[in-house]
């Protein structure tokens, strides 16, 4: 089986809550979302999306996606899509590092790997857990009233996981932390996520503010190595790794220094369901616990989120991001029903998505 073209195509995915607000003053009104096709000699064809939270969010932006593809995608015709870490090799041989232009490239392949086996992708990255996946939401950093109103309205949706931003100033922060914990049910699970916007200052004023009891896990507090380390040394709160564990390397080395007790593992970010499968089996075996996210994406995205947290032990699982949920744009059909805030990976070959093709329109670039 050979690569016989690769198609490009590019959506923008408004934000379905209007303008999304991050720690830093940073905000987010639209995604920028670059989706792969790629055909095989034989007829058959795998799809995969790369779509970063803007272009301050981790070191990657859309434009790098679409310019990463061309750069690597005339090494790739004539090979086998099937040998999916031979794939990331010859990707890494063409272009060192920019692991989101690699991952819809990477994805693409897995789903014609399925699709040949006539299995869905899950089974072919491990196997199928019996797992129900709890889907997590993301309620932006606003005022702490509304941001409890946000939490109720997911939690009367089903969602069982919230992911509360956080990371301007220790008064505010405190403010939100405990508005949106106020109202916590029994067996639900709370991030607390400054998505690396404290000092090591700010975030220890922070939890000094907070009531002893509140039940949550602190989520990227710090922007560096240095300062989350540092805060770690100095605190009992239960640490999550997300933006800095983007690699191999760096969640090797979290392991190493005992870091954090989970990471978010957002496949667009970290290259791929190839070295998505890595960085999961590096965790469990190490013992941390795993959120398996996207930087944000529309349905094709959010079908490999599924797919790889499928593959997650119970124990080991806290949640999986319902991207689809951040996002007023579909780019695909799939069985992917979230119900009372659980989704499952569907039983369908491959990926198990039909992309839209009257929304992706033409490609903005393709290769033979
Ligand atoms: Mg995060």
């Amino acid at each position: 089986m050979k690569i016989k073209q690769i198609d490009v195509y590019q959506v923008d995915l408004p934000y379905s809550g209007g303008v999304y607000l991050l720690s830093g003053g940073r905000e987010y009104r639209s995604f920028d979302a670059t989706i792969v096709r790629i055909e095989t000699a034989c007829g058959l064809e795998g799809w995969g999306e790369s779509t970063p939270f803007g272009s301050t969010y981790v070191a990657s932006h859309a434009l790098g996606v679409r310019a990463g593809i061309a750069e690597m995608a005339p090494a790739l015709i004539g090979l086998d899509p099937r040998r999916v870490d031979r794939i990331n090799d010859s990707m890494d041989a063409a272009l060192l590092g920019h692991l989101h232009a690699k991952t819809a490239i990477d994805v693409a392949c897995w789903d014609i790997l399925g699709k040949s086996m006539g299995l869905p992708v899950c089974e072919l990255l491990g196997g199928r857990t019996d797992n129900r996946l709890p889907v997590i939401s993301s309620i932006y950093a606003g005022e702490p009233d509304d941001m409890r109103r946000r939490v109720q309205d997911h939690r009367a949706r089903g969602y069982t996981a919230h992911s509360v931003k956080i990371g301007d100033e220790p008064i505010l922060d405190a403010a939100r932390v405990e508005a949106a914990l106020a109202d916590r049910r029994p067996g639900e699970y709370f991030i607390v996520d400054a998505n690396g916007g404290m000092t090591v200052e700010t975030a220890l004023r922070t939890l000094r503010l907070l009531p002893q009891g509140l039940d949550f896990v602190l989520e990227a507090p710090c922007a560096t190595w240095r300062e989350c380390l540092s805060l770690r040394r100095r605190s009992t709160v239960p640490i999550i790794w997300d933006e800095l564990a983007d690699s191999d390397a760096a969640i090797s080395m979290l392991v190493a220094d005992d870091a954090a007790e989970g990471i978010g593992l957002k496949i667009s970010k970290n290259g791929g369901l190839t070295r998505g499968r890595r960085h999961r089996d590096i965790c469990i075996a190490a013992g941390l616990t795993l959120s398996v996210q996207e930087t944000t994406g529309s349905d094709i995205a959010f079908a490999a989120v599924v797919q790889l947290g499928q593959t997650v032990p119970r124990r080991y699982l806290r949640c999986v991001l319902e991207s689809r949920d951040m996002v007023s744009c579909q780019t695909a059909d799939g069985d992917f029903p979230v119900v009372d805030g659980y989704v499952t990976a569907p039983s369908t070959p491959g990926l198990g998505v039909t992309p839209r093709m009257d929304v992706l329109g033409d490609p903005v670039a393709s290769f033979t």
